[in-house]
């Protein structure tokens, strides 16, 4: 077997941020410490465009698992380190090539350290005609069944027979803070996946409406936020009693303009929750066409209401696309446990999907909405949640 000891990781993207470099890399190198904080093994180390991890004899398997969830890698390899002088390469590279079953190889070679006596070009022609001569092994330069590649460093060289794809994006946290609307759905956790995928860090608030809501709902958006923290840390959860909105809302304006109300109200609260809470834009679940309050016309006037940027990263998704990335992230199970949500409860019969700004305006002139939203917010809750605990960690 090969004797893979150290774990090379690859951030492309990062690569092109000029001056933020640094900040992208110490970002990136805590966050995978973080993700890998149950293997107390592992021993990590920063260069300029790469980071190992040396894994004395730490379970690949899960490491591997765990550094496919770290975003802003854009792949990593199991690596042997070897001295950076040509003959442990050429062994080593000769060995890894008897052990495989490959039939045609490839060797590419990246010489970092330019003080290294050998050009890229050598390398790869010094190592491949030692593997030609010593296997039935044959060169491909196309599709190699086994590309072997090598990076020569000042202090070591890197061999490595694999690269795997990391999931790519910006390390979460390192472009600023978004409120997301959670609800207990399948769409806003998944929406919070993408938003941290994109260097976000989520913030999320939920609103409530007990007694109309129970506290299992509540508890379920906990866990949900939970689960989806994993990609970032932490997350705090502010939590908006939103009953007496609601329900001057259907006195009101009654059935049609009711969900229009409804989310009007929300994004009103969710913009003075973001303010308060240093956080630039809102984020929501919502998906074109996928209900009746997201049509272009309801998502336009719905929008009306705030002046703070939403962002709504499902917005061109299908249902089942989402679907699949709640699987993904382990989120779907938890989101379709059947609590009520405050929509589903008050859920109305015939809901408008051509809202207009006047006619909703016209209903808001009708009941003191403003006070209802200070008294909300003067009395929300907070709640930080972080990833559920690995059992072996109690060990
Ligand atoms: P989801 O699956 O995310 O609930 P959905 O398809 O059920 O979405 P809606 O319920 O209309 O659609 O909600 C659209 C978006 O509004 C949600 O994705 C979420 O961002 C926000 N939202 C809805 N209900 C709540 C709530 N009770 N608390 C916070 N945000 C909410
Ligand atoms: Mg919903």
């Amino acid at each position: 077997m090969a004797d893979y000891d150290t774990v090379l990781v690859r951030f492309g993207e990062l690569s092109t941020k000029g001056k933020n470099r640094k900040d992208f890399i110490n970002r990136l190198f805590r966050n995978i410490q973080y993700m890998l904080r149950d293997i107390p093994e592992l021993q990590y180390q920063k260069a300029y465009d790469r980071i190992y991890i040396k894994l004395n004899g730490a379970d690949h398997e899960k490491v591997r698992e765990k550094l496919q969830k770290v975003f802003g890698i854009s792949s990593f390899s199991f690596t042997e380190k070897v001295d950076p002088d040509m003959e442990a390469i050429k062994a080593t590279c000769l060995r890894i090539a008897r052990e495989s079953s490959a039939k045609t190889f490839k060797i590419i070679a990246r010489r970092h350290d330019k003080t290294f006596p050998l050009r890229s070009d050598d390398i790869n022609r010094q190592t491949a005609s030692v593997i030609l001569k010593n296997t039935d092994l044959k060169v491909d330069v196309h599709e190699p069944q086994l590309p072997i590649r090598i990076e020569v460093r000042q202090d070591a060289a890197y061999i490595t027979s694999e690269k795997i794809p990391g999931a790519g994006g910006y390390p979460a946290g390192i472009n600023g803070k978004v409120l997301l609307l959670l609800s207990g759905g399948i769409d806003s956790p998944v929406a919070a996946y993408e938003l941290m995928k994109r260097g976000l860090n989520v913030e999320a608030v939920h609103f409530a409406s007990p007694p109309y809501t129970s506290e299992n709902a509540r508890n379920k958006v906990l866990t949900l936020a939970g689960m989806v923290s994993e990609y970032q840390g932490r997350m705090k959860v502010h939590i908006i009693n939103f009953t007496d909105l609601q329900l001057n809302i259907y006195k009101t304006a009654g059935d049609p303009y009711a969900v229009t109300l409804m989310r009007r109200m929300m994004f009103r609260l969710a913009e003075r929750t973001a303010l308060n809470n240093g956080c630039l834009a809102i984020a929501t679940g919502e998906s074109i066409g996928q209900v009746a309050s997201q049509t272009l016309e309801s998502i336009a006037c719905i929008n009306d209401a705030i002046h703070i940027p939403v962002l709504r990263p499902l917005v061109c998704f299908d249902k089942l696309e989402i679907i699949a990335l709640a699987n993904k992230i382990g989120t779907y199970e938890t989101s379709i446990l059947p609590y009520e949500d405050c929509c589903t409860i008050f859920d109305p019969k015939n809901p408008v999907t051509r809202p207009t700004v006047e006619k909703a305006e016209y209903f808001e002139k009708m009941f003191d909405w403003q006070s209802l939203i200070e008294q909300a917010i003067a009395n929300e809750e907070t709640a930080v949640v972080q990833p559920p605990q690995e059992e072996e960690s109690f060990l």
